[in-house]
């Protein structure tokens, strides 16, 4: 098979790509590099299967080769990169979108849509199912990631129902692993860079706020039996459903690392959600995929990764402004 994959230079279209490329298929990686790494394509670049097209998938991309399947994983998806970006954020999630089905459909390939728990946006039924339609501010600040999200959303289910186009949709929770850029500005490689580095570990509000995070293999896998699935057109959260406090977080993160850095409180940002936790029941039963990392071991796997970078290029986090 040859697959295309947006976003392949960012976090999980790299391990996306890997698995693609582990299991014999070739993949096209697309990404025009704005919040994705140039050191992930070098890497995939090292397989024969593996090319590149630095291109903005914003703008529609033609094709020559035949392609089976198109998995769009291109957008900002850090808060901090999306309110930087906040335009290719919306383009990226809605023209990128259109014009990914457009190829989709013009190859006759499978199409798989990286959506999002924040779909849900500051939830008011917890943990979330996929029925649970959300509570998202549309005109607030992270507006541009959510809105865009469930806009691709309802393009892919149009592209299905109006084109009989085969669809995927994933709803990805927050995920962590080796290959998060030290200064993408999420929570996991916030503190662990902190941690490392001796610098204030900086939790947003009181630190009450709870996530889900699931170890990056976890959720590849659980993505790619899902492309796999022979009919599931609606969406499929994945992610770990191990829910945490944020200050949970901090005291693993701080034990695992041994460091003896203080904790500094910075402001809530606007609209976080108060707690997050996907209901993966659908996935066991029809992806028969279930997390399988800790969320101890899984820090555990990305410390030494974290401690590569902060040694080689001194490496620094990233908060909100
Ligand atoms: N957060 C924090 N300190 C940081 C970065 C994030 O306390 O340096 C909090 C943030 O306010 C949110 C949670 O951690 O409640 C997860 O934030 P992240 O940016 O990782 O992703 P989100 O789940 O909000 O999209």
């Amino acid at each position: 098979m040859r697959v295309l994959i947006t976003g392949a230079a960012g976090f999980l279209g790299y391990h996306l790509s890997k698995r693609f490329l582990a299991d014999g298929h070739s993949v096209i990686g697309v990404d025009n590099l704005i919040t994705g790494s140039p050191a992930n394509i070098e890497s995939l670049s090292a397989e024969d299967r593996f090319a590149f097209v630095d291109h903005d998938i914003s703008i529609p991309l033609r094709v020559a080769d035949t392609v089976d399947g198109v998995l769009h994983f291109a957008s900002p998806a850090s808060p901090v990169d999306y309110l930087e970006h906040p335009i290719p954020t919306l383009k990226v999630g809605s023209l990128g979108t259109h014009n990914t089905l457009g190829l989709a459909k013009l190859h006759g390939a499978r199409y798989l849509l990286a959506s999002t728990s924040e779909v849900y946006g500051d939830p008011q039924i917890h943990p979330q199912p996929e029925s649970y339609w959300g509570h998202v501010n549309p005109v607030g600040v992270r507006g541009v990631y959510d809105e865009a999200k469930r806009f691709a959303e309802a393009m892919t289910m149009a592209y299905h129902r109006h084109h009989g186009l085969e669809t995927r949709i994933v709803r990805i929770f927050n995920t962590y692993g080796p290959r998060m850029r030290a200064a993408d500005g999420r929570v996991v490689s916030n503190f662990l860079v902190q941690a490392l580095r001796g610098d204030p570990i900086t939790i947003y509000g009181d630190g009450s706020q709870t996530r889900s995070f699931c170890f990056v293999d976890d959720e590849v896998e659980g993505i790619y039996r899902l492309f796999h699935h022979p009919n599931r057109v609606e969406p499929v959260n994945v992610g770990n459903p191990a829910e945490v406090t944020i200050r949970d977080l901090a005291e693993a993160v701080i034990e695992l690392t041994g460091s003896s850095s203080p904790v500094e409180r910075l402001p809530l940002p606007e609209d976080d959600p108060k707690v997050r936790q996907p209901d993966i029941t659908l996935a066991r039963r029809i992806l028969d995929w279930e997390p399988e990392t800790g969320l101890r071991e899984g820090l555990i796997r990305t410390i030494p990764y974290f401690r590569g970078l902060i040694e080689t290029d001194d490496a620094q986090a990233r908060t909100l402004p």
